[in-house]
């Protein structure tokens, strides 16, 4: 049984290289032939529209950016839709909003497909290592025939509910990512003004409450101005840009995401919209003038 895979950019490559190592035929498709010539390289099957990869495999997996990506390259022209087979599977593994994901499962289930939202964390790196953690929403037995599969790509897959919960999950892991990013950044400008090495300060909290795997993962980066990424920005924006309209919906305030989320929407309009999330200390460099 061939896997199809749509979306071959920093993290769906290495997620379809992992399969092909795991022994599945694959086969992919992207808007960016350079991607789609390389996995062929690696023995994928290479086809010119996400129609054509529907057509050739009953499980289709895609790793887009964001949930119009994900409409366009299943429901439109020359889309999965177009092509699948009734009985087949979708499993979008990108970071959409919820309600999106509610909408493509509509769309897919007036043509007999089933669809699992399964949204990864853990970046590039364990996207290679195929040590993901993923979080998976829909009908539970899909997920139990599925979980094997995912688990080429991950370390852990857990199932959180009906479909819209996967990515529900990845809201609330961004919520909490963000917050905790711009608290590091907030407490060590607060330190370096006061006097106080923030390398010391790290050394000193970070067995207490305050560590987490954020401030471990992301003081170096900062204490250094190493903004490389990562987890870019604009990507970090998209997320809660999507986390703002799922509480618009579910009529429920999010204060302080609102805030971060402008943090970071003022690094976007000042060129920094490709730095790794942790320049959200650049931002408090503006307002207080002070390093970390
Ligand atoms: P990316 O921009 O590197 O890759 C996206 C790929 O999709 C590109 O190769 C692009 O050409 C392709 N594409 C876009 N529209 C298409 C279409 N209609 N048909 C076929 N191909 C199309 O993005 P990424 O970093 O791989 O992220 C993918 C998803 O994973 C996003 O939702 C992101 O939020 C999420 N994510 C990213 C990271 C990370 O660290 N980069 C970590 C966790 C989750």
């Amino acid at each position: 049984m061939k896997i199809g895979f749509i979306g071959l950019g920093i993290m769906g490559k290495p997620m379809a290289k992992n399969l092909i190592k795991t022994g599945h035929q694959l086969v992919v498709f992207d808007i960016n032939e350079e991607s789609v010539r390389e996995l062929e390289n690696e023995g994928a099957l290479a086809v010119s529209s996400a129609k054509e990869v529907a057509e050739e495999s009953s499980v289709i997996i895609t790793m887009l950016p964001n949930s119009p990506h994900v409409k366009k390259a299943v429901c439109e022209e020359n889309g999965v839709l177009e092509g699948a087979k009734s009985g087949s599977i979708l499993i979008d593994m990108s970071s959409i909003a919820p309600t999106a994901s509610q909408e493509i499962a509509h769309a897919c289930l007036a043509k007999g497909v089933k669809m699992l939202d399964a949204p990864v964390s853990g970046g590039e790196p364990k996207a290679v290592d195929g040590t993901l953690s993923i979080m998976v929403g829909g009908q539970k037995e899909d997920f139990e025939a599925n979980k094997e599969l995912l688990l080429c790509m991950g370390a852990s897959a857990v199932y959180c509910g009906a479909v819209g919960a996967g990515n529900t999950t990845k809201l609330a892991n961004q919520i909490i990512v963000a917050l905790n990013i711009a608290a590091v950044a907030e407490a060590f400008t607060l330190a370096s003004k006061s006097g106080v090495d923030p390398q010391l300060v790290f050394e000193a909290i970070c067995g207490g409450l305050a560590g987490s795997t954020v401030m471990n993962a992301k003081i170096q980066m900062m204490i250094k101005k190493n903004y490389k990424p990562g987890f870019k920005v604009d990507l970090h924006v998209k997320d809660l840009l999507n986390a703002m309209d799922t509480a618009d919906k579910t009529k429920i305030p999010l204060p302080l995401t609102e805030q971060v989320m402008k943090m970071l929407q003022d690094l976007q309009e000042n060129g920094f919209g490709s730095d790794d999330h942790s320049a959200l200390a650049r931002y408090y460099e503006k307002i207080s003038g002070t390093s970390i």
